[in-house]
């Protein structure tokens, strides 16, 4: 994307047709009350297109198309060989949609559209074509029985699947999704985050385009508490699957139990520890990953590596090459390509950061960042921000900020870095820097976390799960054993 300029995004973003409406039974339709919201782009302020602010009846409305599109197997009912075949065209579309669809994403959150280019529209495609590629290699299983039995463990569709994704990674939490849920045969309603619709609605268009039947995939746009719950109680929903914050995830569990019992499964919030010791090798890259391990994406990143705690022998050293590295992180026009970090998603979570960080002043030592900036003359903009000497207990380093802003500490010993690490609600990803094999290992099975990266961060592959203990979640995308949510075992015995 190097050969693509500011001036080219720009022009290619004032030549897009943004559209809002609801994506319900294979066509786009306003909300049956005619309410639509604001879609704002971060970046400057600026109204982009109203969206359709769908309600409980549209919720309904489109679960009952989910529901007859899977009842009568226009897509449930095709071969592995003829999903794969859809589902490998939609990649093809993805890829060849690129610049829309990078675009989308960054003026609807605020991301790099260079990132976004590069990083989650490529992404969104594999993995389409991942799953397509796997669901004809799939094979059930047949249990060993007495003779004259025969036992087969098959494993079906659930029926329709509720998708209530977040807004950091709107395409691409969309796809983690909508891909696995679909190569099995599912119908999918899927609610996008009020901050960032659009792509998951084009993503909508491109499928039908792809061949995915009417009905297979709709895509009700909203509020949480509107959409999100009609989704989360709606009784003819068989699974949800979410990823946001622990909160609302909890809220889902609840409103399984307020209804049907439907399964759910969920990616929530994380305070990922990143943990430097005095071995590692090499503490330049381990400094460049820190950075990058907090700031890509303006930190708004689950799997942050929000927490970093470094050996005391070697902090100020390793302190100083961190703080180096702040300066190649600084907040710019997001459709300019050589910006290197884009805008906070909207006013509320950049205030929210804010707080965090005026508060942190009264406790640690702030020694990067700290303010709000604007590019231009406007948006939600924050800088990289570092504090140190960051007490155990404080809010800097206990909660989620989901912003870039880094929490940092030392610990002595082994044990000490492990229970400092351990030591949070949540569980999702950790990292550790040592040129020792042992220390290695013995971290990998002490740490709580769904992902040990170790000698880098935030290890992520569309071949690997990725998920979290604790209040991290529950269940895993990604890999074969996202299937796992995605469908249901039944065991059918035949005597003869
Ligand atoms: P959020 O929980 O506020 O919202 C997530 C989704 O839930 C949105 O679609 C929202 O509209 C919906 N929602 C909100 N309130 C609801 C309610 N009362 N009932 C039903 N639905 C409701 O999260 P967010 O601010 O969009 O995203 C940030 C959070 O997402 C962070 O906590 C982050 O860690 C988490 N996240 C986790 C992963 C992961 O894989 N574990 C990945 C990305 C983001």
């Amino acid at each position: 994307m190097n050969d693509i300029t500011k001036i080219d995004w720009q022009t290619e973003a004032s030549r897009l047709t943004l559209r809002g409406e609801a994506f319900i039974d294979g066509k786009r339709v306003p909300s049956l009350s005619g309410v639509a919201f604001d879609c704002i782009n971060p970046a400057t302020g600026g109204l982009l297109t109203k969206v359709a602010a769908c309600d409980a009846a549209d919720v309904d409305r489109a679960v009952k198309s989910a529901r007859a599109a899977f009842d009568d197997g226009r897509w449930s009912g095709k071969s592995p060989a003829e999903r794969k075949a859809v589902m490998l065209r939609l990649a093809d579309l993805i890829r060849a949609n690129l610049t829309e669809l990078a675009l989308l994403d960054s003026l609807d959150m605020g991301k790099l559209v260079n990132d976004a280019a590069t990083v989650d529209v490529p992404g969104s495609a594999a993995i389409f074509q991942w799953y397509g590629e796997a669901i004809d290699k799939l094979y059930d299983e047949i249990a060993p029985t007495e003779p004259g039995n025969l036992a087969m463990i098959r494993r079906e569709p659930l029926g329709v699947v509720g998708a209530v994704i977040p807004w950091n990674f709107p395409l691409d939490m969309a796809t983690w999704k909508c891909a696995p849920a679909l190569a099995v045969g599912n119908s999918v309603v899927l609610k996008p985050a009020e901050q960032s619709p659009l792509s998951a609605l084009r993503l909508a268009e491109l499928a039908i385009e792809a061949g995915l039947p009417e009905g297979v995939l709709n895509v009700v746009p909203g509020f949480g508490e509107v959409t999100g719950k009609a989704l989360g109680l709606h009784p003819d929903v068989d699974c949800i699957t979410f990823t946001g914050s622990t909160e609302v995830g909890k809220m889902f569990l609840t409103y399984s139990g307020q209804s049907n019992m439907k399964q759910v499964w969920l990616e929530c919030g994380g305070k990922s520890p990143n943990l430097i010791f005095a071995d590692c090798e090499n503490l330049d890259a381990a400094a460049d990953m820190a950075a990058f391990g907090i700031f890509f994406n303006q930190g708004e990143v689950c799997s942050a590596n929000s927490r970093l705690y470094v050996e005391k022998s070697i902090a100020e050293v390793f302190l100083a090459k961190l703080v180096e590295r702040v300066g190649r992180y600084t907040p710019g026009n997001p459709l300019d390509p050589t910006a290197t970090m884009g805008a906070i998603v909207d006013e509320n979570q950049t205030r929210r950061i804010m707080g965090f960080i005026d508060e942190g002043r009264k406790t640690a030592r702030l020694v990067a960042g700290g303010e709000r900036v604007s590019v231009d003359g406007k948006g939600c903009f924050v800088q990289p921000t570092i504090f140190v000497d960051v007490g155990h207990n404080d809010r800097l380093m206990r909660e989620e900020i989901f912003g870039p802003v880094l929490a940092v500490s030392t610990f002595e010993t082994e044990d000490e870095a492990v229970a400092l690490a351990n030591d949070t609600i949540y569980g999702l990803a950790a990292s550790v820097w040592t040129a020792n094999l042992s220390r290695a290992h013995r971290l990998s099975a002490k740490l709580k976390a769904g992902t040990v990266s170790v000698n880098t961060v935030d290890a992520l592959s569309p071949m690997t799960p990725f998920g979290g203990f604790k209040q991290s979640g529950i269940g895993r995308d990604l890999s074969l054993h996202a299937f796992d949510k995605f469908s249901g075992l039944k065991t059918v015995w035949i005597r003869y």
